[in-house]
């Protein structure tokens, strides 16, 4: 009996939830992924977060040996030769620069450098007027043979943030994948992604009170899809009764001020990111036209007056 009991025991381990969190591209990093073997899991864990250092390293702003800061620094005087994934999103960046008329804009960072939201920080009026001109997506060349990029105005500057969260949590899915799991979320900040569901039960996302530090408005179930929240209580100062926050609106270079809280559902996370800021600074109608253009993506809006809206498939899904 005893010996049986021995022999059975590693047949009998049970699956668990294995967690892991780390602070990565200034945000939480989190990953929560179900795993009968406890080494396979810690070696999921890490490997979620390799793949968020590895997009740091290349597209962070502030790393000078990072690609997007060696864009920065030379795009204006000539062509630089970039990776095929950094193309790639920032060939996304445009396509998305295009479907909104410039709503989603990553030359934005042409004034957007000058906001530092910890310092309480913001472009003079003078500088903001003298940047302008720079948040232009039509002045970034891409030429998709020579893998190059380059900027027709010396002053323009590009920005991956409001996208390359997104970006990395599907690159984290997809090593899960391989890796074997079959039900996890990582969140990178506001931009989640499920893979599966929570055995046998959908996932449920809340999402936050735009005005209130730890309520929720509402409370999504979701399976095998990308949830990202873009709001105006990330990152932000009060400056003279104005919310100064980290979603530029390219056309005056100030923080757009239409909306509160948008969250976008997506089956990648790369779209639901960039769509969730493209939409914040569309506003309501604008935003709902084109999200409802879409099968599939959904958005939850919070107005400026704290007023819920639904995108025309959530619509029907309350009201049914
Ligand atoms: P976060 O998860 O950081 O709150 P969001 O998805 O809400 O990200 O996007 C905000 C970030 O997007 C900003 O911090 C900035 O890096 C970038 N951003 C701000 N305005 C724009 C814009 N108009 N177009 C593209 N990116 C933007
Ligand atoms: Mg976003």
């Amino acid at each position: 009996m005893f010996f049986l009991s021995l022999v059975l025991l590693p047949a009998a381990v049970q699956a668990e939830w294995f967690n892991g969190a780390e602070d990565i591209m200034g945000t939480q990093i989190s990953v929560e992924l179900w795993q009968d073997d406890p080494t396979l899991a810690q070696i999921a864990i890490d490997a979620v977060m390799a793949e968020m250092r590895a997009v740091n390293q290349s597209m962070s702003p502030y790393i000078e040996s990072s690609e997007l800061y060696q864009i920065n620094q030379h795009a204006a005087k000539q062509p630089v030769v970039i990776s095929a994934e950094l193309f790639a999103l920032i060939q996304k960046s445009l396509y998305y620069s295009k479907l909104s008329n410039g709503a989603f804009d990553i030359s934005f960072a042409s004034v957007g450098r000058f906001y530092d939201y910890r310092k309480a920080e913001l472009p003079a009026e003078q500088q903001l007027a003298d940047m302008l001109p720079a948040i232009n997506y039509h002045l970034i060349e891409l030429n998709p043979t020579a893998k190059t990029i380059r900027f027709h105005h010396p002053q323009l500057n590009i920005d991956l943030g409001g996208i390359a969260k997104g970006f990395a949590v599907d690159k984290a899915i997809s090593r899960l994948k391989s890796l074997g799991v079959e039900s996890a979320i990582v969140s990178a900040g506001g931009d989640s992604r499920i893979l599966g569901d929570r055995r046998g039960n959908p996932w449920v996302v809340g999402i936050k009170h735009p005005r209130k530090d730890d309520g929720f408005v509402v409370r999504i179930p979701l399976v095998n899809s990308a949830i990202s929240t873009s709001g105006d209580y990330e990152r932000f100062f009060i400056k003279a009764n104005e919310r100064i926050h980290h979603i530029i609106n390219p056309t005056t270079g100030k923080s757009a001020a239409a909306v509160q809280s948008v969250s976008i559902l997506a089956p990648l996370a790369v779209d639901s990111d960039a769509l969730s800021t493209t939409v914040f600074v569309l506003g309501v109608k604008k935003g709902l036209a084109l999200i409802n253009r879409f099968n599939g993506i959904d958005a939850i809006i919070i107005d400026a007056d704290g007023r819920l809206h639904y995108s025309d498939d959530l619509l029907r899904a309350t009201q049914s």
